[in-house]
């Protein structure tokens, strides 16, 4: 047998197909909403079909809310706060809660393969983080439901009424989780949309809480498009929107709701900076920046899809950059050893490409893996520009894809003032040896979250949410709370 040289090992050797089973997998072929504690047909009589991005097969048929079934979400959650959750102390709410978050452990693998089979991550990710991640957040409110007095001494914080939950697609579950547990936990009620291409999960999570036992109408879950979600921010019974999603529908979301009484909570685009500096541990920042972008597809609102690496270290990061990249694995989304996954949608992989095309008509220099993808589905090849400079579209707007725009930087002054130059600011990440500098960056970066050493690490306990175009209010820890709350 002829030995391989060390050139050939690195370049010639795959790893073996590790699919998950999808056996266990049960889903309807119709869904309808869940509303008052069961399922029914749409008076609207519409259903549009959910697809699998990775292979554009339908998956399902899922119920179209109209203005109507709206109102017959939102006065079932309204009946179930007046007549059943306002009332119910505190500690008897958490058990609920609580059972959720049992029965979601209890059910994490469906979740994680319906989570990749209709969102297109890859299963490592809604297996480890995703769906461990929306259990978490129901067992930490879980926490809170009967401590309020104590996480606001002296405030009597008082529950608002109907909370209206509208989510993306890029984390279905996770999002659900972030918006039902704290409602549930400070005595709301709910009436929640996920995203229209990935609404499975949701509905898996209306069947579990089905089965929890939770009281009829405490949590609705309904199923459309965007007139689906403004009919939940306009309806009169509403009491507090709380919205994940693009900047342009949370202006939109805004101005709907001014002179309103209802509440509302923003978490919109991003453009996050991810800081190198020529002092960092630099094979670990390579990795950190390669999973803030590329892992999950760039699908990720605090996405590290800036890059600044001081100038003196540049040739190196790109230099490991390009062969890490080399090495990722991007394809089918239910293989235990897919990187990347596929794109949510075709709509999203244009709006990718159409980037692509801008980053290389502006001058900036494209270097892509040389990996093949699939021809069927939705892919899109890990991408970094060189060379791109602050004016730059790919650096100044969202593209929500697997596309790193790389800059160079020469003094902590200069990499503030661009990463600060930016009409977002949800996240950043810094990479750096010294303590010092990590506290002086955090202290000026405008953005809700900086990472340092590390990067999209996330946790109940911690609160999340952005400055300026990326939004406003906090979700997660006990920040999490408040805009659930009067006082
Ligand atoms: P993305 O660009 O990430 O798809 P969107 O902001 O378009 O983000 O969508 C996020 C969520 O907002 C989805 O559930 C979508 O159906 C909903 N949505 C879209 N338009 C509106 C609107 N005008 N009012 C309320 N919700 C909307």
């Amino acid at each position: 047998m002829k030995e391989a040289t060390s050139n050939e090992f690195f370049t010639d050797w795959k790893y073996a197909p590790a699919p998950e089973s999808t056996d266990h997998i049960k889903l309807n072929k119709q869904y309808d909403l869940f509303i008052n504690g069961k399922f029914v047909k749409p008076t609207s009589k519409k259903y549009f079909d959910t697809i699998n991005p990775a292979t554009e097969q339908k998956l399902a048929e899922v119920a179209e809310a109209n203005e109507k079934d709206v109102d017959l979400a939102v006065t079932s959650a309204k009946n179930a706060y007046d007549k059943v959750w306002k009332k119910m102390p505190a500690k008897e709410r958490s058990k609920y809660i609580f059972r959720i978050a049992r029965l979601m452990q209890e059910r994490a693998r469906e979740f994680a393969v319906i989570e990749s089979m209709n969102g297109g991550k890859p299963i490592r990710e809604s297996r480890d983080v995703d769906t461990p991640l929306a259990a978490n957040h129901f067992f930490y409110y879980a926490g809170w439901a009967d401590k309020l007095d104590y996480a606001f001494p002296n405030k009597k914080p008082q529950s608002l009424g109907v909370a209206g939950q509208i989510i993306p697609w890029n984390f279905p579950l996770l999002m659900a989780a972030w918006k039902i547990a704290p409602a549930l936990a400070t005595g709301n009620t709910v009436v929640l949309k996920p995203a229209e291409t990935t609404p499975l999960t949701a509905l898996k999570l209306a069947e579990l809480i089905r089965d929890s036992g939770l009281p009829d109408g405490v949590v609705n879950i309904i199923t459309g498009f965007g007139k689906t979600g403004a009919a939940i921010v306009n309806h009169p019974k509403i009491n507090k929107v709380a919205f994940t999603g693009s900047t342009d529908v949370g202006k939109l979301i805004q101005k709907s709701i001014a002179g309103t009484n209802k509440k509302v909570t923003l978490e919109l685009g991003g453009k996050a900076a991810n800081i190198i500096f020529d002092d960092a541990p630099i094979d670990q920042a390579v990795e950190g920046i390669i999973n803030g972008i590329f892992f999950n597809q760039g699908h990720v609102c605090c996405a590290g899809s800036r890059l600044f690496i001081q100038e003196n270290v540049a040739d190196i990061v790109i230099g490991k950059l390009k062969q890490r990249l080399e090495t990722l694995i991007v394809g089918d989304p239910l293989d235990k050893n897919t990187d990347i996954g596929a794109i949510n949608s075709k709509e999203q992989l244009t709006k990718i490409n159409d980037f692509i095309k801008i980053g290389i008509d502006e001058g900036a220099e494209m270097y892509q893996s040389s990996c093949s993808i699939p021809s069927k589905g939705f892919f899109c090849k890990p991408t970094l520009f060189l060379h791109t400079s602050q004016s730059h579209r790919i650096v100044q707007e969202e593209i929500f894809g697997p596309v790193l725009a790389i800059q160079t930087f020469r003094t902590v002054e200069e990499v503030i003032e661009k990463a600060n130059n930016i009409p977002y600011g949800l996240s950043a990440g810094v990479w750096t040896d010294k303590g010092s500098k990590i506290f002086n960056l955090t202290s000026k970066l405008r953005a809700g979250v900086v990472w340092a050493n590390t990067y999209n690490k996330f946790d109940p306990a911690s609160p999340f949410g952005g400055y300026k175009e990326s939004g406003f209010g906090r979700e997660g820890g006990l920040h999490g709370l408040m805009p659930y709350l009067s006082f």
